[in-house]
């Protein structure tokens, strides 16, 4: 079994859905599920409904439910030929959209938006359907609400997954092509629920561990992982082969071409993930799997947005015990800690979201003296046995001379040196690493 998963971008313009029918049905030496997204802006413009609708501003809500619906009938005209194909495509626009109208006369809940954003995922994945069935490939949709299941932390039961996948696999033996939806599953009441933003990417990853798969290829829009970020230094290059170490650290610091949680269910089933240009097929692309391939610096990411919380107490001072205290504020917030840096008078953590930060801080100010930093960048420096590799801090170091580094964690994992900066700092930052350790413009 193959997976192979197409984001947004691969599946917004019908001619690009064209061209994803003819990736998939290029080899077909292998059983494949296909995972879709939903067709790029869509599930943007679904979240802003449902934030209209939570809001009360229904005319809000059913202008943008207008428009998408146009954007669909659109593109529905070019993605088919036949008279046939487009009246049954027809039919499917027009039934999601009664239900986005039907919900904006009830009123509104939690359950109901996560309903909404499901759109999106159906839509693609039906009308590509039709548009299979149209050109005569045969296959069969997989609804992702079957099998995919959240428990009441939000996360996926992988088990579960893997005996509801296998059990309408092996009643469907026959069939060669599957198309499922990224994105959506049923939470632990049984509702419809997703994966958070960007989701599509995890749905594929644990079908492939539940389906122990050959293969998780993932298609995007570039032609793999990068060394650096495309979009602020010149010059970068792909990156062939990663370990999922490494390949996790880039995805939660800052690489956006794959989502972070998703390497944890190939990783545990040993599952090759492949980064894909749908493009550029042709091109190598990025393996990310169990062998890093190589030793020494891959690449850099950086993530935005962090904020530093510093503690500073006296009390510290040889006590005992007062790390656990911290830490258990946080764990009450469930908020995740990215970079943690100690003396013995004061420590200073950083967070990536500042949802419960004014109780964070209240709650922290029995120990000490608590000041907050915002507007500051993680640049995360990733490389197998990075940390053994020769000359490499002395480098890095004499590279960021100009910039006032604020934090730096080095040691935590044989693969990564994290270092905080400030956000203003954070293009030059790259541009020098890029030019220090990389020898780009
Ligand atoms: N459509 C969802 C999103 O835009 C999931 C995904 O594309 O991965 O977040
Ligand atoms: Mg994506």
């Amino acid at each position: 079994m193959k997976i192979m998963k197409f984001g947004g971008t691969s599946v917004g313009k019908p001619e690009r859905m064209h061209q994803v029918a003819q990736l998939i049905t290029k080899d077909e030496s292998e059983p494949r599920i296909v995972v879709l997204s939903a067709l790029s802006g869509t599930t943007n413009s679904l979240v802003a409904i449902g934030d209209a609708m939570a809001a009360g501003q229904r005319d809000q809500a059913k202008e943008a439910i207008d428009k998408l619906e146009a954007h669909y009938q659109s593109f529905i005209k070019e993605l088919v030929k036949t008279d046939k194909a487009y009246a049954k495509a027809k039919s499917i626009v027009s039934e999601h959209f009664e239900f986005l109208n039907i919900i904006l006369k009830i009123s509104f809940s939690e359950a109901l938006s996560k309903d909404i954003l499901a759109q999106g995922e159906l839509l693609s994945t039906k009308l590509f359907s039709v548009y299979l069935e149209e050109k005569g490939i045969d296959h069969m949709l997989l609804p992702a609400l079957e099998f995919m299941t959240i428990d009441a932390q939000d996360e996926p039961q992988l088990s579960t997954i893997k005996v509801k996948l296998k059990a309408i696999l092996q009643q469907n033996s026959n069939k060669k092509l599957f198309i499922t939806q990224g994105y959506i599953c049923r939470n632990s009441r049984g509702e419809v629920d997703n994966l958070k933003r960007g989701g599509s990417d995890y749905t594929a990853s644990l079908v492939a561990a539940a389906a122990n798969a050959s293969v998780c290829e993932i298609w995007t829009d570039i032609d793999g992982m990068h060394n650096n970020d495309p979009r602020i230094v010149k010059k970068t290059l792909p990156i062939e082969q990663l370990s999922f170490e490494e390949a996790a650290e880039l995805a939660y610091f800052g690489a956006k071409i794959l989502h972070p949680t998703c390497i944890w269910p190939a990783q545990q089933m040993k599952v090759p993930v492949k980064l894909l240009n749908t493009m550029q097929p042709e091109a190598l692309g990025t393996t990310i799997t169990q062998e890093a391939g190589s030793v020494g610096v891959k690449a850099v990411a950086a993530k935005d947005g962090i904020i530093v919380i510093n503690i500073k107490s006296s009390r510290m001072l040889l006590a005992y015990g007062f790390l656990r205290k911290i830490f258990e504020v946080f764990e009450k917030y469930r908020t995740s800690i990215d970079m943690i840096t100690t003396s013995e008078v004061a420590v200073s953590v950083t967070i990536d979201h500042g949802g419960n930060l004014t109780s964070i801080v209240k709650e922290l100010e029995p120990f000490g003296t608590i000041t907050v930093e915002d507007n500051n960048t993680i640049i995360s420096v990733v490389g197998n046995e990075i940390a053994q590799t020769k000359d490499m801090l002395s480098k890095l170091f004499e590279t960021l001379t100009p910039i006032p580094v604020r934090m730096v964690s080095y040691g935590g994992s044989k693969h990564n040196v994290s270092m905080l900066v400030p956000s203003s700092y954070k293009t030059q930052t790259l541009q020098l690493l890029n030019k220090g350790l990389f020898g780009l413009e």
